[in-house]
């Protein structure tokens, strides 16, 4: 497979450390809040990029990480450590927080037919690693103390802004002049590796250390918790755009540091979810969450197969207006498996076209909208119902929309089939209805309404648009 790598801003073929065998990492969510459906729309990709590699026979390992402790890089931060304005707005405990919005966001995740990683570590569970690590950088001089934290020392490494896409604007977030300037540091780069005094002097949980009782920094936890599970070899490292800077370059600075050569060979990042506002962002509020989406009447797999027509390398705008073609595109491909017979067995042979067609899309730097496209070209050809159902069966090992499941499920038509003359009339008598409720034009909506109940036509306007049935 191919995809495009952020540290050289090239498309380039996959090839893991070790022939076969994928190490992957992904940094998990910071849990002060539930997962906004822009963070989920990160790790759908990340989840069709893992399901991908291994359906082209990979064996993967996955590790993702917990941010359930602090989530500061330096004094110059600005607001609260998430964490603890998490627990004083709920009044519970950090640790009673965490364990919270760790559940919903896997919740949340296997409604989405995200796979919960092989391995998934909090933060908290690690200490003794992370000052290990800090030590380690220590002891090679990467390190410096300065009021009482252990800072990182930009200015030891050969290059520091590694990621061929940072722009001006991205590197002013980390190290803006305006913040307030945090006062330890030597280099306007430098980030804190352990912190034990801090102007966030509220942290609820607190480790002894060499350096004294404190806790770490934001960026040193995806670090050690990576080079601990997946080795000094990383082969795919992924995140939402944001991350790239300044989280990732400072998870390569300090890896990189630590073990003395280069650690991660590929870096995936999927570009962000917006709404009317911009950025989606748990700190500026107004967030929708998958069982937001829910209570609008909306399957959370609409919003997968929203995710899947768009590439993970373009920002991408959420409005109910485009769910809602999501969701009905999807009704509609449920629709179609739902009408293929179930007898009969595929013919695998003259399935490897569209698999072949299947891996162009997706090999080809995780097309999933072509994946989509490939599914309905296949749905549409002249194969058998049987090779068409085995098709669908294997493209959603990757796509992951419950497709044979859904379909099952809507099940076969109870009401005896309607020939085809009534049908068409049926419907336009409801699309004439549809259009004078939009033009509220009420009495002509009513009026529609008793020539459909005269042909004993049942209506039920949902989210997902007009359902009828005749009735018995
Ligand atoms: P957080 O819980 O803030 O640590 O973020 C979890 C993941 O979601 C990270 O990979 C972020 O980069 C990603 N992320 C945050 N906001 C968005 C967004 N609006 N669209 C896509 N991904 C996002
Ligand atoms: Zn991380």
């Amino acid at each position: 497979m191919e995809l495009t790598n952020t540290l050289t801003m090239k498309r380039e073929p996959v090839i893991p450390h070790e022939p076969g065998h994928i190490r992957m990492y992904t940094c998990g969510p910071t849990v002060y809040h539930y997962a906004h459906i822009g963070n989920l729309r990160s790790y759908i990709m990340e989840d069709v990029l893992e399901k991908y590699l291994r359906y082209e026979g990979n064996q993967v390992d996955r590790v993702m990480n917990i941010t359930d402790v602090g989530h500061l890089s330096s004094d110059a931060d600005t607001g609260e450590d998430k964490m603890v304005a998490g627990a004083k707005r709920e009044h519970k405990s950090v640790m009673e927080i965490a364990q919270f919005y760790t559940d919903a966001f896997f919740a949340d995740c296997e409604k989405l037919n995200i796979r919960r990683p092989d391995t998934v570590v909090p933060a908290t569970s690690r200490i003794p690693d992370f000052i290990r690590m800090v030590q380690g950088l220590l002891d090679k001089g990467y390190a410096y103390l300065a009021g009482g934290n252990v800072y990182f020392d930009t200015s030891k490494l050969r290059e520091y802004y590694v990621f061929g896409n940072q722009t001006g604007e991205d590197l002013a977030v980390g190290v803006r002049d305006t913040v307030d300037a945090d006062e330890n540091k030597r280099n306007k780069t430098d980030f804190v590796l352990w912190f034990t005094k801090s102007k966030f002097e509220d942290q609820e949980l607190k480790w002894e250390s060499p350096w004294g009782l404190g806790y770490p920094g934001w960026h040193i936890e995806c670090s050690a918790i990576s080079l601990r599970e997946l080795g000094e070899y990383l082969d795919i490292h992924c995140g939402g755009v944001d991350n790239a800077f300044p989280h990732h370059t400072n998870e390569i600075a300090q890896s990189e540091a630590y073990i003395g050569h280069p650690w991660c060979k590929y870096w995936f990042h999927v570009q962000h979810l917006n709404d009317a506002r911009g950025k989606m962002s748990k700190s500026k509020g107004g967030i929708l969450t998958v069982s937001a989406l829910e209570e609008q009447g909306f399957d959370p797999l609409a919003y997968r197969m929203f995710c899947l027509q768009s590439h993970y390398r373009k920002p991408l705008t959420f409005s109910f207006e485009s769910l809602q073609n999501a969701q009905n595109a999807y009704n509609r491909l449920v629709a179609r498996v739902a009408a293929l017979a179930k007898e009969g067995d595929p013919d695998r042979e003259a399935a490897q076209g569209f698999q072949e067609k299947f891996r162009g899309a997706l090999g080809s730097d995780l097309n999933t909208s072509l994946g989509l496209t490939v599914l309905y070209d296949m749905l549409k050809s002249d194969l058998s119902d049987a090779t068409k159902r085995y098709l669908v069966g294997d493209f959603d090992q990757v796509l992951s929309l419950s497709l044979l499941e859904a379909a099952e499920k809507a099940g076969q038509p109870s009401e005896p089939p309607v020939d085809g003359e009534l049908k068409a009339h049926i419907e336009e008598l409801i699309a004439r209805r549809t259009e004078a409720r939009k033009n509220k034009d009420w009495a002509a909506a009513d009026a529609i309404r008793d020539e459909l109940s005269a042909l004993h036509v049942a209506v039920k306007d949902t989210p997902q648009g007009v359902e009828w049935h005749l009735e018995g």
